[in-house]
C-alpha cells in the first residue's frame, strides 16, 4: 500500500469570489501506520478527508496537487473507480454514528449490503462475515438483526467500525470518532481501532482536535491551522519538542489539564476563510508575531518533519 498527498490545494467559490481553503498540503501514510491530522475546528481537516474521497461540495475544487493511492491519482479517477475506492479500499468512520447508519434498516442488512454493493460476497457469505465482524467489535451476533436505535452511542460507533472494516480496506479514516462519547467509551473505541490496525496491518488517518489522543495512538502528526500544515513530525518529537507556536499552544492546553491547573486556551478564535491574508495564517493569534510574519513564512526542516515560521 502506498498513499501520498502532494502539494494539494483546494479553493472555494462563494458569491462569485474565490477563497483558498487548503494550501499546499503534503502528507504521507505508510502501511500499518497511524497518522493524525490535528487542529481546531476550521483547520481544514474534514475538507482534506473529503478531498481524499473526492466528496467535496460543488463549490469546492482541487486546484493543484495529487492524491496517490497505490500508484493511481485519486484526483483523476473515473466515477466507477471512485465508487470502488470508497468503502472498499479506503473506509471512513464519522463522529456521529446515528447519521451514518440508516435508522430504518437492521444492522445485518446494512453490513451485508456493503459487501454485496462492492461485489465482494454473495448474500450468505456476506451474512457470515457480518456476524464475524460484529463479534470482533464485542457485540454478540445474536443482536445483528436489531436496529441502530437499539444500541448505545458507543455500540453504534463499534458497529460503524465493523462495517467500515468488513471489506478489508487498506486505509481507515477516523474523523473525530470519539467526540460524542464519554471518556471510557472513547478509550474503548480508540483501542479497538488500534487492535484492528495491528491485526490487519491497517493504515489509519486519525482526525482529532485532541493532542492527548494523538500522543497515545499515532506514529506521525500533522498539525493543521486554517487550511495549512503548520508542523509535521514523529509524534514523540511533536509532543516533546514542538517548534511551531500553534503546536506549543495546543500542547500547553493539554499539559495544564493533566496538572489540573486552569486550562490555558489559545488566544482569539480561528478566523474564517474569508479573512485569510497573505503571510502566516496564525499571525492574528501568535505571541511571537513580528512585522515580517505578514510575508509567507519559510518552511524549516526538522529531524523528521518540518514547520512554517519566521521567528522560531
Ligand atoms: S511566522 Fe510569525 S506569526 Fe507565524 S507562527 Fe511564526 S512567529 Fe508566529
Amino acid at each position: 500500500m502506498n498513499f501520498e498527498i502532494k502539494n494539494l490545494s483546494v479553493d472555494a467559490d462563494f458569491d462569485g469570489k474565490r477563497y483558498n481553503i487548503l494550501n499546499d498540503i503534503n502528507i504521507k501514510l505508510s502501511e500499518g501506520k497511524t497518522i493524525s491530522l490535528v487542529g481546531e475546528s476550521g483547520s481544514g481537516k474534514t475538507t482534506l478527508v473529503l478531498s481524499v474521497l473526492m466528496l467535496l461540495n460543488k463549490n469546492l475544487r482541487i486546484t493543484s496537487g495529487s492524491i496517490v493511492f497505490n500508484d493511481k491519482n485519486i484526483v483523476d479517477m473515473s466515477d466507477d473507480e471512485l465508487r470502488d475506492l470508497r468503502g472498499k479500499d479506503i473506509s471512513i468512520v464519522f463522529q456521529e454514528p446515528l447519521t451514518a447508519l440508516n435508522p430504518v434498516i437492521d444492522i445485518e442488512t446494512q453490513m451485508t449490503e456493503v459487501l454485496t454493493h462492492h461485489h465482494i460476497a454473495l448474500e450468505n457469505e456476506a451474512k457470515r462475515r457480518a456476524a464475524e465482524m460484529i463479534e470482533s467489535v464485542n457485540i454478540p451476533r445474536s443482536k445483528i438483526k436489531l436496529y441502530p436505535h437499539n444500541f448505545s452511542g458507543g455500540q453504534r460507533q463499534r458497529i460503524l467500525i465493523a462495517m467500515s472494516l468488513i471489506t478489508n480496506p487498506k486505509i481507515l479514516i477516523a474523523d473525530e470518532p470519539t467526540t460524542a462519547l464519554d471518556v471510557i467509551t472513547q478509550i474503548e473505541i480508540l483501542n479497538l481501532i488500534k487492535k484492528f490496525k495491528e491485526e490487519k496491518n491497517l493504515s489509519v488517518i486519525l482526525i482529532t482536535h485532541n493532542l492527548a489522543v494523538v500522543s497515545a495512538y499515532s506514529d506521525y502528526v500533522y498539525v493543521m491551522y486554517l487550511g495549512e500544515i503548520m508542523e509535521a513530525g514523529r509524534t514523540i518529537n511533536i509532543i516533546k519538542n514542538p517548534k511551531h507556536p500553534y503546536t506549543k499552544a495546543l500542547l500547553e492546553s493539554i499539559v495544564k489539564i493533566e496538572k489540573t491547573e486552569r486550562l490555558k486556551s489559545i488566544k482569539g478564535t480561528t478566523p474564517s476563510i474569508f479573512e485569510i491574508k497573505d503571510g502566516c495564517r496564525f499571525m492574528t493569534r501568535c505571541d511571537y508575531a513580528t512585522e515580517k510574519c505578514s510575508n509567507k513564512p519559510p518552511v524549516k526542516q526538522t529531524e523528521d518533519g518540518y514547520y512554517r515560521c519566521w521567528n522560531l
